[in-house]
């Protein structure tokens, strides 16, 4: 499911002005043009979060151009080379003989998390952050989850700030929700702007504020005129009767029993996104959103000593608000139930609302071998 990009800002003085003033002095007047188009609505204008979250986000973003300005002033001097100390080791490394990249396992000592490094030449950097996500209901959680990351973090609380951020490093963000993993991406020109933007984004995703107010924003509310409404909700209201998903969930009915993950509507079914609540979203992400439970793809022409050095810095920013590295975990679809062979062939007819009765669809549903089956999986 894709994002739905929902608000726009407005301009606000208030907020602005001591910024621009002081970044008048800072950065070129195209930057400056720029940022006097980011502002936030009224209600947010004397918000000391909101003026904090932007004050430190724009600092992360406009570091290198308060460094260039004073360019002149830095004397070069030789400087012993510093080899730091990192909680990520190398687990494996090869170079492919389909394509000329090499590929790079880290997986960290202190928290689990894993990194792919993908070396190839080219101007983009793209990044995947993939959670391994499993649910045994069609409560929405997994995919309401996934539209709450972006509507801010610890340090960074508001919606929005996280997307603008992201456009002045040149990065794009998106994410999708599928039934066994969810998914965020960036995608950035360059390294330096994927660096500055990578430990915002993963904090969004590790450390989301999860607010009641976001939970009814974003996913299901009763709004002034009685109807339901929310993004999640709407976007499931959008899809849910059409042909392909009605046939798709029957689909799923028949092949998976009750206990196995891919039985489930992980985007949400409308009834049950009316009654889903906030609490059960914070236990989804808890449960899930560990970095053990996180694998990290980058892509790119990537700096591997200063991309281990801003994890190992993220990492000790968040060891306080995640569960213990060490306390039980059950890895999600790895130690599930394995799926039972199916029992018999079934045929059934799906109705679904469309005013054209001129043509249908056939959807024909088995189970392929075993994907960890060397031989048969060939
Ligand atoms: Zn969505």
């Amino acid at each position: 499911m894709c994002r739905v990009f929902a608000t726009q800002m407005l301009l606000c003085p208030v907020v602005l002005l001591p910024v621009i003033s002081l970044l008048a002095r800072l950065v070129s007047p195209a930057v400056q043009l720029e940022i006097a188009t980011f502002g936030a609505t009224a209600d947010y204008k004397q918000n000391r979060f909101y003026k904090s979250a932007l004050e430190k986000g724009l600092d992360v973003i406009l570091r290198p151009a308060r460094l260039r300005s004073r360019l002149p002033d830095i004397v070069q001097v030789d400087m012993p080379s510093v080899s730091r100390e990192t909680h990520f080791g190398t687990v494996g490394k090869f170079n492919t003989d389909y394509s000329p990249s090499v590929i790079t396992q880290y997986v960290s000592e202190r928290t689990g998390m894993t990194v792919v490094v993908v070396d190839q030449k080219g101007p983009k950097v793209l990044g995947f952050f993939a959670l391994a996500t499993e649910i045994h209901d069609d409560s929405g959680a997994p995919h309401t989850l996934e539209h709450l990351c972006f509507m801010g973090s610890k340090s960074y609380r508001y919606k929005g700030v996280l997307d603008k951020l992201a456009t002045r490093a040149y990065s794009t963000t998106n994410a999708w929700t599928a039934t066994d993993h969810t998914a965020y991406t960036l995608d950035t020109a360059g390294w330096a702007g994927f660096a500055q933007i990578l430990p915002v984004y993963l904090e969004h995703v590790i450390v989301p504020t999860l607010t009641d107010a976001g939970c009814y924003t974003e996913v299901h509310h009763v709004d002034g005129s009685g109807h339901d409404a929310g993004v999640v909700y709407s976007e499931m209201q959008g899809v849910q009767n059409t042909q392909g998903e009605l046939m798709d969930l029957r689909s799923k009915r028949l092949l998976y029993p009750e206990g196995i993950g891919f039985r489930y509507e992980t985007g949400g079914m409308m009834e049950q996104l009316r009654v889903l609540t906030a609490d059960r979203i914070r236990e989804f992400h808890r449960e899930m959103y560990q970095p053990k439970n996180l694998c990290l793809v980058i892509v790119g022409e990537i700096d591997h000593t200063d991309l281990l050095g801003i994890l190992d810095d993220f990492e000790g920013t968040i060891l306080l608000d995640i569960p213990k590295p060490a306390a039980p975990f059950k890895r999600p679809w790895v130690e599930s139930k394995p799926t039972p062979a199916l029992q018999k062939t079934s045929v059934v007819t799906v109705d679904f609302p469309e005013e054209d009765e001129s043509s249908g669809e056939i959807m024909i549903s088995f189970f392929g071998p075993d994907c960890n089956d060397a031989v048969l999986g060939k």
